[in-house]
């Protein structure tokens, strides 16, 4: 399974997934012509997308879904509360996300399957959630999205080989960004993003022995900074005797390496 960011931040996060026979777009948060580029620079042949999954209703997430949906041929995935959502209308193939619960994704003839799950997370649009994939025994999990740490959130994502994980602020910096106070709040707030040492507290109850991979992702271009952000999370992965995890960040305005699971 491979796993590579096509884009990831507030101004829009796609994740694309190669498992076997399937393959899986997370998120479409991206105009349709960017998209389109990413996934052609990403090597990409055209309809290859089976299942695009998308986390939540915030544009951020799910701008094209509904015709990236459509022109791919692909499922669309996502929370019934928002299949009517103007961004997702236009997908032809609908399926409900089970909540909680797993899921099968079949690829195309129905040839292979990946094993799916969705984990509900506390984040000002509801549903929320998070994605763990499992395939072959190698297991990808992508974490955005989220307002505070929560150890039954890590427990249900369990074993991860790949870890994708919000990294969005550093507090001090927030507190000095261009934002209004009600957004400030927001984003600091309980169903708002994790911090850079909220991420140090997901990543503890995340992380063990067979992590290899940790993606920084939905950085704050105003409210974080790169370096930052990876200091604290080396910093934790020390402290948990992980010092082996490469650590990486993901970007918004370029694709990122496809990472072997
Ligand atoms: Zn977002
Ligand atoms: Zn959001």
């Amino acid at each position: 399974m491979r796993l590579q960011v096509l884009s990831s931040g507030s101004e829009g996060n796609a994740y694309l997934l190669r498992a076997g026979e399937v393959t899986v777009l997370v998120d479409a948060g991206l105009g349709v012509r960017v998209l389109s580029e990413r996934m052609q620079a990403a090597r990409l042949a055209p309809r290859a997308v089976d299942h695009l999954l998308v986390t939540h209703g915030h544009l951020d997430h799910s701008r094209s879904a509904g015709a990236v949906a459509k022109r791919q041929g692909a499922v669309l995935h996502c929370a019934e509360t928002i299949m009517t959502h103007r961004a997702l209308d236009r997908a032809p193939r609908k399926a409900a996300l089970p909540i909680g619960g797993e899921f099968l994704l079949d690829g195309r003839d129905g040839r292979g399957s990946l094993a799916a799950k969705a984990v509900l997370l506390p984040h000002d649009c509801d549903p929320t959630v998070a994605f763990r994939f499992e395939h072959a025994g190698r297991v990808a999990v992508i974490l955005t999205d989220m307002g505070h740490p929560r150890a039954e959130v890590a427990r249900a994502l369990a074993g991860a080989h790949i870890l994708v994980l919000e990294s969005n602020h550093d507090p001090a910096l927030l507190r000095t960004a261009p934002y209004p106070q009600a957004l400030q709040e927001r984003i600091r707030g309980d169903r708002g993003h994790l911090s850079n040492e909220q991420a140090a507290t997901m990543l503890a109850d995340l992380a063990h022995p067979g992590l290899h991979t940790l993606v920084l992702a939905h950085i704050s271009k105003k409210a974080n900074r790169v370096e930052l952000a990876l200091e604290v999370a080396v910093a934790a992965l020390e402290r948990l005797g992980l010092g082996h995890v490469r650590v990486l960040a993901a970007a918004q305005d370029a694709i990122g390496p496809a990472l072997e699971v």
